[in-house]
């Protein structure tokens, strides 16, 4: 999708969501943009609000405000983000559970791993 930007959100390559993980590296990535730059209309013919050429989610727009402001108030430069950004250190689990009338069903989680005991 070389037609969008990647999500300028300050956290967007560390939430946890099922989208982002890459389980063969154990990554969580950043998302692209939600619309294209050029801002085709959809499929109803609804054109995408400006701002969601930089960000993929309303959390990513509110999150990058509320780190921002400060530095576009103090006339501070802000990093436009133009690589895929990872976090590395997280791995898929699942639990299986017992529900109704003795049925199980399982729950999928992304945490990470690196909290291990660290040893001198
Ligand atoms: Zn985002």
């Amino acid at each position: 999708m070389p037609n969008k930007h990647f999500c300028q959100g300050p956290t967007c390559h560390e939430q946890t969501t099922a989208d982002r993980f890459l389980k063969s590296k154990g990554i969580i990535r950043g998302r692209y943009a939600y619309a294209t730059m050029d801002r085709q209309p959809n499929s109803w013919g609804w054109t995408p609000n400006g701002s969601d050429v930089y960000f993929c989610s309303q959390r990513c727009k509110f999150d990058w405000l509320s780190t921002n402001m400060e530095n576009i108030e103090q006339g501070r430069p802000i990093e436009f983000i133009r690589h895929r950004r990872e976090t590395g250190g997280y791995e898929k689990t699942t639990e299986e559970h017992e529900g109704w009338q003795g049925r199980t069903y399982k729950t999928h989680s992304i945490n990470r791993v690196d909290n291990r005991t660290e040893i001198d």
